[in-house]
């Protein structure tokens, strides 16, 4: 038995959460994103596990991600959202990977050197991160000698504002969109991340683009998450100390006990992502502050007690009775019973944060 902090990634939840966006999908086709390690999860696993469960297009960030994609699943189509470079072209060749293409340059360098294998095109209707801007968009439609030598599948553009469906910024995106989805009215559109596959059935074109959903996450702000948890994220209990009225806890010596108190040592702490700013004291960071984050152990939700450190984080267990602390072993950071958003935002982040900063530290365990 190790004291690595463990992950336990539910694959049958991920496959349930992939069926339900697929089915909000309706005549969309539901792709997977699963850049960044598949959000912290596992990038073979879950790119497995969704290909059995029918998943055929799979969008990560960067080229070598597109490469073990590939290896877990031979015959999807796998589009790499950073585009294509020089030095890129041979990984993806070779893996027969899909660039999505960002500006003009990399749209010069597909035709030259694409051999008519499949790519994306992406517009910036609104972000100023990637795409070509809406007018070098119209204009390539216009341009058939460069156009001959693209085997353009997909026109693609990413949301700014999804999490708030309202929000006024989506419809000058939409506009934006659809200026260029009627001069490329030959290829798939796509426009919808997991909020607006939930929220925006208006947005769902022929290709929807879920994420964070996947995975469990919140996409929408302040609506009940419909997704099922897939990660629970688990600690070992290390010692049980026992501390006066009056005593510090922690570095900075910046929690002080006010009663005699239960403190759990548990196993884990920054250097496996879970943030410094989850402690139960102030942390000086950015403008959050923080409350401080709890763990749940066998029903009881326990504060941590000063701040968190590399390898360690202190609990205050005092309220857990002691035939439930002599048995305990573990404590959860967050998965079934404490929601990813809620960890997250105790340290003043998202969901998508803690995910993709879980470390390589954890034993990941794959159930189901
Ligand atoms: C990350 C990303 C997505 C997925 O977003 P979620 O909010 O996680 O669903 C979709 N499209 C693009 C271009 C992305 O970068």
């Amino acid at each position: 038995m190790s004291t690595a902090p463990r992950l336990t990634i539910d694959l049958n939840a991920l496959v349930q959460n992939w069926l339900k966006l697929k089915g909000l999908s309706s005549q969309a086709e539901c792709s997977t994103v699963i850049k960044a390690n598949a959000y912290g999860l596992g990038i073979e696993p879950v790119a497995t596990a969704l290909t059995k469960a029918g998943c055929k297009t799979f969008f990560v960030a960067m080229a070598e991600e597109g490469e073990r994609v590939r290896a877990a699943s031979p015959n999807a189509r796998i589009f790499i959202l950073n585009g294509i470079f020089a030095d890129t072209l041979e990984v993806i060749k070779t893996n027969n990977l899909s660039p999505v293409l960002g500006n003009v340059d990399q749209v010069a360098l597909w035709a030259t050197h694409g051999e008519a294998n499949a790519c994306a095109l992406h517009v910036d209707t609104g972000m100023n991160r990637l795409g070509l801007d809406v007018e070098e968009a119209i204009g390539l439609s216009q341009d058939t000698s460069k156009l001959s030598k693209l085997n353009t599948k997909v026109l693609m553009s990413h949301l700014a504002c999804a999490d708030d469906p309202d929000h006024e910024h989506n419809t000058l995106q939409h506009e934006n969109f659809q200026k260029c989805t009627s001069e490329f009215s030959n290829l798939e559109h796509s426009f919808s991340n997991s909020a607006a596959t939930l929220a925006r059935p208006d947005f769902h074109y022929n290709l929807t683009r879920p994420g964070v959903a996947l995975y469990g996450g919140e996409a929408l702000n302040d609506v009940p998450n419909p997704m099922q948890p897939v990660v629970t994220a688990q600690s070992r209990i290390l010692q049980i100390r026992h501390a006066k009225a009056g005593e510090k806890v922690g570095y900075g010596a910046e929690a002080t006990l006010t009663r005699p108190t239960k403190i759990a040592t548990i196993s884990g702490g920054y250097a496996d992502g879970f943030h410094r700013a989850l402690s139960g004291v102030s942390v000086p960071l950015r403008e959050a502050k923080p409350k401080g984050a709890n763990v749940w152990l066998e029903g009881y939700l326990c504060p941590i007690l000063g701040r968190v450190s590399m390898d360690l984080i202190t609990v205050d267990v005092t309220d857990v009775p002691s035939q439930i602390l002599e048995q305990a072993k573990w404590v959860e950071l967050f998965g079934k019973n404490i929601m990813v958003d809620d960890a997250a935002r105790a340290c003043g982040t998202i969901g998508y944060e803690l995910l993709t900063s879980l470390g390589g530290r954890y034993v990941r365990d794959y159930i189901n």
